[in-house]
């Protein structure tokens, strides 16, 4: 069985005292793929650390985090271009729009949203999307920037029946993760709804741990109660949700 974990942040400082035994935890469990999303500029050399000790598994994205979007978001964004023009990453993310922790900053998040989708399609990369309390703000953006060259995914997907179609009508992926363990969650309730070919899978580990780990730090091991739990909503084998989200994160990585 191949899992793909396509949003897991192994670079955290969460995982200082014990990386290494974390990612034996998760080859183990079956996961081989690790999909890396970027946050601001402080973080840009610990990924490379992590990617020079896990090359023949993790892929890093470049780009700016919404909530990292401040008064300097213009030096973050030129620091994201210049990686960029450097080398390759396998996506632009995590980028959108958050009103969770800051309103005040609406408007600079959605011009640094747009400024990185474009840069998404200059370099013909997937973009991972970062929505938190923002789904009219998102689609809004994602409204003006439709087309063919517009593909990703919608990182934690926590909406609704309808918010999900909309969001696979713009070429989006639902990266499901912990939250479809949980009993309040709602994703539980209409996720079978969607073809499983617009699926992937993610922890957002270090945070989002799946039931029974719920509120303790996140891993990519934990991966395996989502699967548990789509195989169960889906009434399909484990082995079938793994290989066709895996599939899917192929057709939006490229790799
Ligand atoms: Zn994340």
């Amino acid at each position: 069985m191949m899992i793909t974990d396509t949003h897991t942040h192994l670079y955290s400082e969460a995982f200082d005292e014990d990386r290494a035994e974390m990612m034996t935890r998760a080859l183990e469990t079956g996961v081989s793929r690790f999909f890396i999303p970027a946050i601001d500029s402080s973080y840009t050399e610990a990924m490379l650390d992590l990617e020079a000790k896990f090359p023949d598994y993790v892929h890093l994205m470049a780009g700016l985090h919404p909530t990292s979007v401040k008064e300097n978001y213009k030096e973050e964004l030129a620091h994201v271009e210049e990686l960029l023009a450097k080398r390759s990453f396998c996506a632009i993310g995590e980028i959108g729009i958050d009103l969770y922790w800051d309103t005040s900053t609406l408007e600079i998040q959605k011009e640094a949203f747009r400024h990185q989708i474009q840069l998404a399609k200059k370099y013909q990369l997937p973009i991972v999307i970062h929505c938190r309390d923002a789904f009219d703000e998102i689609f809004e953006v994602l409204e003006t920037e439709r087309g063919e060259d517009l593909f990703g995914i919608f990182h934690c997907f926590t909406g609704n029946l309808e918010q999900a179609q909309r969001a696979i009508g713009f070429n989006m992926k639902l990266g499901i993760g912990g939250v479809v363990t949980f009993k309040n969650g709602g994703l539980d309730k209409f996720i079978s709804e969607i073809d499983l070919k617009h699926i992937v899978l993610e922890t957002d580990s270090p945070y989002l741990a799946p039931k029974p780990f719920r509120g303790k730090r996140n891993e990519s091991a934990y991966i395996i109660k989502v699967v548990e739990k789509l195989s169960e909503l889906y009434g399909v084998t484990q082995e079938e949700i793994a290989n066709i989200t895996t599939q899917n994160s192929k057709d939006i990585f490229s790799i």
